[in-house]
């Protein structure tokens, strides 16, 4: 209790108690670190923090709250456990991969970062790692596009009310990854329908100088064949951060064989062929 509550004349609204309040508030402990593994001393993983404005007492996000945002959109994208330390680094051309994310991080003064070429060879988990570590180095909020999912959503979208709304989530953030973009189906083509939400949201994002990260199958060169403009201001940002992975089925991690009974029964008994 607080000490001088006693008295008939306690003052609710004087300084010392309000700063009391909020004393209490802020010991508290929390438990989001439970769901997202980060800790942070200012909130103790309430997500809040007790201040006082125009005197009264009021709670505002702490801090931590654009970096536990992220989070939660990584696992929910099943991306949370992509780090740079986890990166499996035999060859030569993986630890390019690597040194290319880790250099990005280091020294992007505003640079894209764009990863081409053979599918399955890491790309994603050295983007999202990339992702992961701005999220901590700047604290704020990214977002993440998957082309496959997210291009087909806002398409059908395109001429509903909701869809500048719904745009906005990806053009406007400091830093946005965009997964495999292009990605299509087998058979199929890039449409005019890609390449004008493609457009769309590279165009302001290219315009408004913000940062991002792009993984695809396709290489520069064959993105600047489907459309120049999209191609042309993807080489100009990325600079010196483009990098390809030549295509050769060995480099795919997908496709590797499971090697012995045993492993394959640890896997479930699937082979990944
Ligand atoms: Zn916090």
């Amino acid at each position: 209790m607080y000490p001088e509550a006693a008295g008939s004349s306690f003052d609710f609204n004087s300084p010392e108690y309000l700063q009391w309040q909020c004393d209490i508030y802020n010991e508290l402990q929390g438990h989001l670190n439970e769901s997202d593994g980060y800790n942070c001393d200012i909130c103790k993983n309430k997500g809040q923090i007790a201040i006082i404005s125009d005197d009264t007492v009021i709670n505002r996000p702490c801090k931590c709250t654009p970096i536990r945002d992220s989070l939660k959109i990584l696992r929910e994208s099943g991306l949370a456990n992509c780090t740079f330390d986890n990166f499996n680094c035999g060859e030569k051309w993986q630890e390019k991969l690597l040194e290319t994310g880790r250099n990005f991080v280091e020294t992007t003064r505003g640079e894209w970062l764009f990863i081409g070429g053979q599918s399955g060879s890491g790309k994603t988990h050295i983007c999202t790692a990339v992702l992961r570590s701005l999220v901590f180095r700047y604290r704020i909020k990214v977002e993440l596009f998957k082309w496959a999912e997210d291009s087909k959503r806002l398409k059908q979208l395109v001429n509903d009310p909701a869809y500048t709304e719904a745009m906005n989530v990806y053009k406007t953030p400091k830093v946005l990854y965009i997964d495999d973009f292009f990605k299509i189906k087998r058979g199929e083509n890039v449409t005019a329908a890609d390449v004008n939400l493609a457009f769309e949201l590279l165009d302001y994002r290219y315009c408004n100088k913000l940062l991002t990260i792009i993984s695809s199958e396709l290489s520069l060169d064959e993105i600047v064949d489907i459309d120049e403009a999209i191609g042309g201001r993807i080489t100009q940002r990325s600079g010196r951060f483009e990098l390809y992975i030549s295509k050769d089925r060995k480099r795919n991690y997908r496709l590797k064989p499971i090697r012995s009974e045993s492993e394959a029964r640890e896997n479930g008994g699937q082979t990944l062929y």
